[in-house]
């Protein structure tokens, strides 16, 4: 069962070792956790819904507390606490493309607003229903989750929008292929939510984006149906594909997605390296893609962010490596590399070779699977440890962005920087620290994350997290990073795309969103 007020199932936990709580409370001061509104409340506060009766309509106060918020920091703030201002009249549970195309007519003569819904894991705000007159219908795609056709020939897969990542995989692996479409989020996320936020799973250098893997499908929108044929390439003018790839739900509703899927990979395996400082790891990861060695995956933490991941995995072979790490002469600092090579069994050995001398020659120590089998493990893991740490009085918050890798050395001090200057004003620590988690010949993103401790009172947290993002994302653009290089723009982003994409561009994006949606009836209020 799916956790109501947290990240993912009520049975997975990821403990945290006290030596890590001693180490945080170190840095960040004593702990004040309080209990969390209890769901009764919440249910309590749902209002009477507005919608009229409809045979896919559930208007249970259950489905529309579950149903109301994602899993940002301030969604979390709302649940826990207790002080969910919005929720949809009613969620609706479609099987198919005509359900769907049903149940827009049924919101347009119901004067409804429409939120698509796949997995509900956005982290700014997309799926939040936003105060108005008009009732509000969450359309969720949970039971849209079919393969309907493997083209072998052309290495197609169909599928409907709501399946999720492990679903579809089990569905590809029993064929022998995969998508090898992997975000952090994958237990939950949907194929049609990765395509309406432009997602980057976690191997993407290998596999690409989900722009490249998205090759046609089916929308309904409220002006009618269109449809994509998956063609291999086309210069039959801008592409249509392509303004649905992080629409957020603004022009229709996603149901059917064509995929370019491959052969299962023969070896697949994750490797760790550390570098004695940040400008070392830095200049492998760049060396290693710029002179396209066929990694599938690359990540460096920052020194700060390698102590303390390294502590919060509470490993016993973390002491052991920290103390031969000291007797060839590292001292406090080190920085992870985690790079991951998938393909045939000829290459693979190949390129592990060479990424291990490359990273050699420029300093790192190349320490083998162990750690790299570690971050594999807890992989999809890891978003537990949210849960874990916000019981003991600790919230986290991550943001990211790219850039061009003459911008990326400065800007991964600066975001971190931006933060700790942010809760300064505040009197408070937090602990901010950075890694490149997908990297590019021109560039590479910076994720940063940062842990601070939760006050009782939830106006302060949120105006102390509303502090943090601001100040980091003005230093993004500052360096001139896009304001997500993954997440999407929802609310959170929303006041920062005009600076990117400029006047014209935005006044291009509403133009688009009102020739599928006169109306504007499809998720109001989020991405422009
Ligand atoms: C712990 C955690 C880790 C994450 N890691 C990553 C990561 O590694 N990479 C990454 O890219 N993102 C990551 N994310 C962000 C999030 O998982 C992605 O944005 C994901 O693509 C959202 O998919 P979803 O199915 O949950 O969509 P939802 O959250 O349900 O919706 C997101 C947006 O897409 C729209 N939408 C959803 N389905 C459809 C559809 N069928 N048709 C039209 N519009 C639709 C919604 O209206 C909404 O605007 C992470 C989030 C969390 C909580």
């Amino acid at each position: 069962m799916k956790r109501w007020n947290g990240w993912g199932n009520v049975a997975t936990e990821y403990p945290v070792p006290p030596s890590a709580l001693e180490y945080l409370t170190e840095r960040l001061g004593p702990l004040d956790p309080r209990p969390d509104a209890a769901k009764e409340t919440l249910l309590a506060a749902v209002s009477e819904s507005r919608l009229p009766a409809h045979r896919l309509v559930d208007v249970s106060a259950g489905a529309r507390l579950t149903h109301t918020r994602g899993q940002s920091l301030p969604d979390w703030a709302d649940l826990r606490c207790g002080r969910v201002a919005s929720f949809p009249d009613g969620v609706a549970f479609p099987e198919t493309d005509e359900d769907v195309r049903d149940l827009l007519s049924y919101a347009q003569n119901a004067g409804a607003q429409v939120i698509p819904y796949g997995g509900g894991t956005s982290v700014v705000g997309h799926i939040n229903p936003v105060k108005s007159d008009a009732p509000v219908l969450t359309l969720s795609l949970e039971r849209m989750t079919r393969l309907l056709d493997l083209d072998e020939t052309s290495r197609l897969a169909t599928f409907q929008a709501g399946v999720v990542g492990p679903d579809l995989e089990r569905q590809l692996k029993a064929r022998g292929y995969t998508l090898g479409h992997f975000p952090q989020s994958f237990e939950y996320s949907t194929l049609g939510g990765w395509i309406a936020t432009r997602s980057s799973g976690q191997q993407s250098y290998h596999y690409g984006r989900i722009e490249s893997l998205f090759a046609g499908g089916t929308v309904e929108t409220p002006r009618g149906r269109l449809e994509m044929k998956p063609v291999p390439a086309s210069a039959a003018g801008p592409d249509v594909r392509e303004m649905l790839l992080g629409s957020e739900g603004r022009l229709g509703v996603i149901t059917q997605a064509d995929v370019r899927v491959r052969r299962l990979p023969e070896a697949e395996s994750f490797f760790g390296v550390f570098f004695p400082s940040w400008e070392q790891g830095r200049e492998a990861v760049r060396a290693i893609v710029q002179n396209e060695m066929q990694v599938s995956m690359l990540r460096l933490s920052s020194p700060l962010e390698t102590e303390t991941t390294l502590i919060l995995s509470g490993k016993s072979w973390v002491g052991l490596a920290d103390r031969g790490l000291r007797t060839i002469g590292y001292g406090d600092t080190r920085c992870l590399m985690i790079f991951g090579v998938t393909g045939s069994r000829r290459s693979f050995h190949r390129t592990r070779r060479e990424v291990a001398a490359l990273c050699r020659k420029r300093g790192g120590l190349f320490v083998g699977a162990v750690v790299g089998h570690t971050w594999e493990k807890s992989r999809f893991l890891t978003p537990y440890l949210r849960n874990t740490l916000w019981e003991k009085g600790i919230a986290i918050d991550t943001l990211e962005t790219a850039l061009p890798w003459a911008q990326v050395h400065e800007a991964s001090s600066a975001i971190p920087r931006a933060i700790v200057e942010a809760m300064a004003k505040h009197n408070e620590p937090v602990l901010a620290f950075a890694h490149l988690s997908h990297v590019y010949r021109d560039g590479a993103s910076i994720y940063t994350t940062c842990l601070f401790r939760r006050t009782p009172d939830p106006d302060e947290l949120l105006a102390r997290w509303q502090n943090m993002k601001h100040n980091a994302s003005l230093t993004i653009q500052r360096y001139g990073g896009t304001i997500s290089h993954q997440h999407g723009v929802g609310t959170d982003h929303m006041p920062y795309l005009p600076a990117e994409k400029g006047p014209l561009g935005i006044d291009a994006l509403r133009a688009v969103c009102t020739s599928f949606d006169p109306d504007g009836m499809m998720n109001p209020g989020k991405l422009v």
